[in-house]
């Protein structure tokens, strides 16, 4: 691209009057900067924001995040998903609070706990002004439309990989912090996936897509294989408790979260079962179907049920305190609606 300098004004000053008044933009203090970064990695700006404000004010800085348990933590981040990045955001702050001096650099920021290339750049460009350059999916959309390149990628990572020269050619190393948020607000609300907004576009006279009309078809990306599943859980109530399967502390995902048990924790195959819901989910490229089955054990399995350190009764009155996986909470909530 030619005249990056007026690309970038143009940008900055469209960031400036019409960039979104995001919480965590407003007072943008390190700890703010970087919960949100957390937040905001695979999950929608609309979705992290009430969680960002019951985060700040139940945890308001690094040194009361730091001292927290961390069923708290966990308990704070319910529903938000990917539960690694509330563990490393607990364990970041731990760090932190231990360190004599505070990081400025983008490579030392990717020495921390859940800290990749992108996230080292957008926090420590935002709030040191380091020039470091952000690429995510946005701004890979943004680049490849800009400069019209049609080559199919495999995938994001790959994608990202092949421009983040271009990214760091183009970042406007006096204000890298605004010039990263422009580039990633420029993505998340005008150059959208699909039907990007270009009569509305700050930058449309450099983009290469616009100008040739190729704009909807890329960034191409080669097709993902989609595969299924299929999981079965049980429903198992006794009295005014619950059955539930508490994930294992080093399980990889969702340790020590609660789920409904599937079907093989208790049951042999064959054990009569009443299927009281079915519901279907995608976790990447995989399409989930789970049905969920009343069943009554009898005494022996009851025995069995005990020994399993991993099952737990949980009083129906007891379910708000714990963790339970987003999905699972929804499922139990309708199921003892239509139970009552
Ligand atoms: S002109 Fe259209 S395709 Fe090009 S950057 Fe702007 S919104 Fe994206």
């Amino acid at each position: 691209m030619k005249n990056l300098a007026a690309f970038r004004k143009k940008l900055g000053r469209w960031y400036d009057s019409q960039g979104r008044a995001l919480p965590w933009r407003s007072k943008p203090t390190l700890y703010r900067t970087v919960v949100s970064e957390f937040m905001c990695q695979q999950t929608r700006i609309d979705t992290a924001i009430p969680y960002f404000l019951s985060w700040i004010k139940l945890f308001p800085n690094f040194k009361i995040l730091a001292k927290a348990k961390e069923e708290q933590v966990l308990k704070l981040w319910e529903g938000l998903g990917y539960y690694q990045r509330a563990r490393n955001l607990h364990r970041l702050a731990r760090e932190i609070t231990e360190l004599k001096e505070i990081p400025t650099s983008a490579a030392d920021w990717e020495k921390l706990p859940g800290v990749g290339r992108y996230t080292a750049a957008a926090i420590t460009s935002i709030i040191f002004e380091t020039p470091a350059a952000c690429v995510d999916g946005n701004v890979v959309r943004v680049l490849s439309r800009v400069n019209n390149i049609e080559k199919e990628f495999k995938n994001n990572s790959e994608a990202v990989g092949f421009f983040r020269e271009s990214a760091d050619r183009l970042l406007d190393r006096r204000k890298p912090g605004r010039h990263n948020q422009a580039m990633m607000e420029l993505g998340a609300t005008v150059c959208l996936r699909s039907g990007p907004k270009c009569s509305r576009c700050p930058v449309s006279s450099f983009c290469l897509a616009h100008r040739a009309g190729t704009q909807d078809s890329i960034p191409r990306f080669r097709s993902r294989q989609i595969s299924t599943a299929r999981i079965d859980r049980l429903w198992v109530r006794l009295d005014d408790s619950l059955l539930l399967h508490q994930i294992a502390p080093n399980g990889r995902r969702l340790a020590n979260i609660y789920e409904l048990p599937i079907v093989d924790d208790i049951l042999a195959n064959g054990t009569e079962k009443t299927l009281i819901k079915r519901a279907k989910r995608s976790i990447s490229n995989q399409r989930i179907t789970e049905s969920i089955y009343r069943c009554r054990p009898g005494k022996g399995k009851q025995a069995d049920i005990r020994q399993n350190s991993n099952l737990k009764w949980v009083s129906i009155d007891g379910l708000d305190k714990i963790t339970l996986s987003g999905p699972h909470r929804r499922w139990i909530k309708e199921i003892l609606t239509e139970d009552v």
